[in-house]
């Protein structure tokens, strides 16, 4: 078992050498401990640069990826972010430390209901999570200064894209789920919408309707 300061600085360093150089970003992610979002038989990886199963059927997501993605959001202290797939809670915390508000949604209730209990062990007040399918985005709390989507669609959704700000960044995978997935980072300006293609990478599918557990 290693010492936990030295599985820090090695969690870090592995999240530099991936492209992770926004200092704000990385003093998020070493304040947010990965083993608390992470259960059962996978504890022992949680500090590994590698997605891991949760429950669900679902995934934590790599914690390079986490990092590059939070790093494309550009998020500022003043900020009210919606995150579209809860799962375990991770990217939301990181995301709190960041912004002013966070608005979490996952299709399956049992998740943010083991998400909210971490939150509310930490001390995370400023996240709310709610139980539905944030396809259709957060229509009462828009419009939001940065979106993230942790779950891939073929196209980024019409409903998020309308409930963005001017001036607003959304993150988000696109492609089909079993393929090639595209990071793509979205800004609304006045005129519409750009886009930007940052990397290849592999999330589980944005899937409709709220699920039976
Ligand atoms: N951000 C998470 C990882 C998300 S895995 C973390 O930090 O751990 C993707 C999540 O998206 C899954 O939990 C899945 O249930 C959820 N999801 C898929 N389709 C969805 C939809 N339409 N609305 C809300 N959540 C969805």
């Amino acid at each position: 078992m290693t010492d936990p300061a030295e599985r820090k600085m090695r969690f870090l360093y592995a999240l530099r050498s991936k492209g992770v150089t926004d200092s704000r970003v990385l003093t998020a992610m070493e304040n947010i401990d990965r083993g608390d979002f992470v259960r059962g038989i996978f504890t022992d990886r949680a500090y590994e640069d590698m997605p891991l199963p949760i429950a669900c059927g679902q995934t934590i997501s790599q914690p390079s990826v986490v990092g590059l993605m939070t790093q494309a959001l550009q998020v500022s202290p003043r900020d009210k972010v919606l995150e579209v797939g809860t799962g375990s809670g991770y990217q939301a915390a990181i995301l709190s430390l960041l912004a002013r508000r966070v608005y979490t949604i996952d299709r399956h209730r049992r998740l943010v209901r083991e998400a909210e209990k971490v939150f509310a062990t930490l001390d995370l007040t400023n996240i709310t999570a709610i139980a539905g399918d944030g396809s259709h985005g957060l229509p009462d709390q828009a419009p939001f200064d940065r979106i993230i989507v942790t779950a891939a669609a073929e196209d980024p959704p019409g409903p998020l894209l309308a409930q963005l700000r001017i001036g607003g960044i959304m993150v988000l995978p696109v492609g089909q789920s079993d393929t090639v997935q595209s990071l793509i980072k979205v800004t609304r300006t006045p005129q519409g919408y750009e886009y930007e293609e940052l990397r290849p990478v592999r999330f589980v599918p944005l899937v409709e309707g709220l699920a039976q557990d």
